[in-house]
């Protein structure tokens, strides 16, 4: 069955550990001795009710994550959080004003949601510079009665990273992190609110995760949707309705995956040599190059251009024919990207390398 499998390097959804996907397939039909599939389960049964809950255990284990902090498994997908986060979190400390670092689309998106709730102000920006690196900021201009601070601290679409984190004092952090979430160890005490939706790194799409910090919830804006409070969800155990069943269980078998293989330490560590084949190989390569400056790189999403777009396309279709799969860059910056989140392999990696060597030998 795995034989016909290829090296997947999408940006999100995205490669899943084998592993995973071979243990929900044998549990598909009937789990455990119940009889049923998870995707037909009620959410109320004993049943699911210790797949929600072993999965949050072992996420809080996974990264540690204090006792004054909730877990929340959401949908609507990180988009939904552009939207969820001011609605819930202006009122916190009643200034109705936040900061943002605009460091890609995504943060952009979430500024552009934030500005229709409240006093937004974008601190620092890299948006003139085609997001090639992570925007410098001066602490100056933050805003101490912010009633937080937002980042997207590993931008997918780009290929960087914050490998720092701005110091906000009182002020909340808030971080965007679906595209980073469990690739290396995380301090949550440093964050006010942690968001990923789950189709990068973790699970299939339709779950997003949300860790907020007990004194947040609570202080949502009156116009916020009943579903859209964190309180809604944080009360009723993220079952207030109806949650996404089968992403739960799924992901719940991602946390399981990364517990039996030494946790996010050794993650770090794996997903470390795994970029550092990639750019390493950019960094000698005369045909292809990085973007981003270097401190800021990402270790999830690597992005690379030849310069030349139709060598870039030709690139694409020569690659997935050698079974090296979603490669092109996103539609807004064209060039190649390989997203290469903790299911993939090291030996597509390599794989992935050695073509590029092959390609730049022909076409060089
Ligand atoms: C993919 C992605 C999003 C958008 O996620 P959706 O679940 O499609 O809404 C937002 N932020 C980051 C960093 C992403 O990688």
């Amino acid at each position: 069955m795995s034989m016909n499998r290829v090296y997947n390097f999408s940006a999100g959804p995205s490669t899943l550990p084998l592993p995973v996907l071979e243990k929900a397939q044998k549990d598909f039909v009937c789990y455990g001795d119940a009889g049923m599939s998870v995707t037909e389960m009620s959410h109320r049964s004993k049943m699911f009710e210790d797949i929600i809950q072993k999965a949050q255990a072992d996420l809080r284990t996974l990264m540690a994550i204090p006792d004054n902090y909730k877990v929340l498994f959401l949908q609507g997908g990180a988009s939904m959080q552009f939207a969820q986060v001011p609605l819930n979190l202006l009122s916190a400390y009643k200034s109705g004003k936040a900061d943002y670092i605009n460091s890609g689309n995504f943060a952009n998106l979430a500024i552009k949601e934030a500005q229709r709730y409240g006093d937004i102000k974008v601190v620092a920006s890299s948006r003139e510079d085609g997001y090639t690196h992570i925007p410098d900021w001066d602490e100056a201009e933050f805003r101490p009665d912010a009633d937080y601070f937002y980042i997207c601290q590993n931008n997918t679409i780009y290929g960087t990273r914050f490998t720092t984190l701005p110091n906000t004092g009182k002020v909340p952090l808030v971080a965007d992190m679906s595209s980073c979430i469990l690739s290396e160890p995380t301090d949550v005490s440093r964050y006010g609110l942690i968001l990923a939706g789950a189709q990068k790194n973790v699970a299939p799409a339709g779950v997003t995760i949300v860790i907020v910090r007990e004194d947040l919830i609570g202080h949502a804006l009156d116009i916020a949707p009943t579903m859209l409070k964190y309180d809604t969800m944080a009360a009723n155990d993220s079952m207030y309705n109806t949650p996404p069943c089968f992403g739960i269980y799924m992901a719940g078998l991602t946390f399981e995956w990364l517990l039996a293989n030494g946790g996010l330490a050794q993650m770090k560590e794996y997903n470390q040599r795994k970029a550092a084949v990639l750019y390493d190989y950019l960094d000698q390569s005369r045909l292809f190059k990085n973007p981003v400056r270097k401190q800021d790189r990402s270790m999830m999403n690597v992005t690379f251009v030849t310069g030349n777009a139709d060598l870039d396309k030709k690139f694409c279709k020569e690659a997935e024919a050698a079974g090296l799969m979603n490669i092109k860059g996103h539609r807004s910056v064209g060039g190649m990207r390989a997203s290469i989140y903790n299911a993939m392999p090291i030996e597509g990696v390599v794989k992935l390398t050695e073509f590029m060597e092959k390609f730049e030998k022909e076409n060089g």
